[in-house]
């Protein structure tokens, strides 16, 4: 039964079970509407009043100012790799034509044709996408903008493969990191879901200058979003995937500074960009229509955001002080977990280097014995019996992956750590 599972799966993860029942109900007849929560319009009050309070209560919970726009939007992380290259490298052609053009009418506006041509070497001789390269998530990412913008538009900061021995497990030393001057985004993955590496702290050096102004910087924080405070204000955008922290799968989320979105940075005409030779989003993915529209251009799955607000308002419930209650007991069971693996050097070796370690996914190999794939096969499998479920490590790496997201109680973060304990103890 389910009381007796305690799910370590990376994602979809475990749901709050009380959240689960409340929208079993809602999926058939939601609030006594005689509909259920799933057949309501998108364009109801109901459905709005969704969106808003979800919205709330995320702003709420992380503390996100008022100078940021919340947006729903579908496509999960993978579209995001897409859209924030795509609407940030929008942004930085707006910025550009006001550096250049004497003036400008509107965004369909391409100035003279000195301007253009001008406007057009700054394209091929300046634009830049800054990638940080630490798992591989944010290698997928900038693979997507290599493969959207070309790869000479994008430039990796820093690749911690190569400083590694060809295996992530690192993050390579901010003094190695070789940034663009004026990059139309500085993109980061905070928790690197596959390979276990977590960034502790916000990278020293995208920091704003004493002027206020730093790089336009942009995180990947689907697998550790909800967890751990984050101080908002130093990113220009956020994103994470539902489907670990938040809720169920069908919606994604993008918390973006409103300086970047129309009125105050619209994006150029598509016959601009076309002009230029640079891709533009699919309607779909394009922030200022997403946000000027409450996250509602095209119908939203309204279901998924219920799910999300009711998490939402669980966790304001359960910790008064917040993100910070929360990353309290993230890290308590973290370091239960690597507590016991460390206790053990010779059956059990964790993956990521030690600085780095993420308290999220847990990435270790099971080297008792001679034969790894026997050690681990068997860890599993005693696991399993005891309800420890879905530790199998991603596909491409192999070795055991614990992921200890929210709803995973301090309880279940004992249970895996004895059994951790008992499995090396076991002759
Ligand atoms: N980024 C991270 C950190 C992830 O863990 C994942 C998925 N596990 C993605 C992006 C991709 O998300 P999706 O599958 O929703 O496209």
């Amino acid at each position: 039964s389910r009381e007796e599972i305690t799910y370590w799966g990376a994602g979809p993860a475990l749901l709050p079970t009380d959240v689960l029942e409340g929208a079993a109900q809602a999926l058939v007849n939601f609030d006594n509407t005689g509909l259920g929560i799933a057949e309501h319009s998108h364009r109801s009050q109901i459905a709005s009043t969704i969106i808003n309070e979800a919205k709330a209560d995320l702003a709420s919970f992380l503390d996100i100012p008022d100078d940021y726009e919340i947006c729903f939007l579908q496509g999960g992380g993978t579209g995001e790799f897409a859209a924030t290259a795509y609407n940030l490298v929008g942004s930085w052609i707006t910025n550009k034509r006001r550096e250049i053009f004497s003036q400008i009418k509107d965004n369909e506006d391409q100035g003279t044709p000195e301007e253009f041509q001008k406007l057009q070497a700054a394209v091929d001789n300046d634009l830049k996408l800054d990638y940080i390269v630490t798992g591989g998530w944010s290698q997928k990412a900038s693979a997507e903008a290599a493969r959207l913008f070309g790869k000479d538009k994008v430039n990796i900061v820093a690749s911690a493969k190569q400083s590694n021995g060809g295996k992530f497990g690192t993050i390579p030393d901010e003094s190695t990191w070789k940034l663009s001057k004026d990059a139309a985004l500085v993109y980061f993955c905070s928790n690197e879901t596959v390979d276990g590496v977590e960034f502790q702290e916000f990278p020293q050096s995208l920091a704003p200058g004493p002027d206020g102004k730093g790089p336009i910087v942009v995180a990947d924080m689907s697998s550790n979003i909800l967890s751990r405070k984050v101080d908002v204000k130093k990113y220009s955008l956020i994103f994470f995937g539902a489907q670990k922290n938040l809720g169920s799968t069908g919606i994604t989320v993008v918390v973006i500074k409103k300086s970047l979105l129309a009125p105050q940075t619209p994006q150029p005409s598509a016959d601009i960009m076309r002009r230029l030779g640079l891709p533009i989003p699919p309607i779909f993915l394009q922030y200022d229509t997403v946000a000027s529209n409450n996250s509602l251009y095209n119908t939203l799955s309204i279901f998924d955001v219920y799910i999300a607000g009711q998490v939402l308002k669980k966790l304001l419930a359960t910790y008064p002080d917040k993100a910070s209650g929360q990353e309290a007991v993230s890290t308590q069971k973290a370091r239960l977990i690597y507590d016991a693996l460390d206790s053990h050097p010779s059956v059990y070796r964790v993956v990521p280097e030690k600085s780095v370690r993420s308290r999220m996914n847990i990435c270790f190999r099971v080297t008792k014995g001679d034969n790894v794939d026997v050690a681990e096969a068997d860890f599993l499998k005693q696991a399993t019996a005891l309800g420890l479920t879905g530790l199998k490590g991603h596909r491409s790496v192999g070795g055991i992956r614990a992921s200890s997201y929210n709803s995973i109680p301090l309880e279940g973060a004992q249970k895996l750590a004895k059994f951790i304990a008992d499995f090396a103890n076991a002759a």
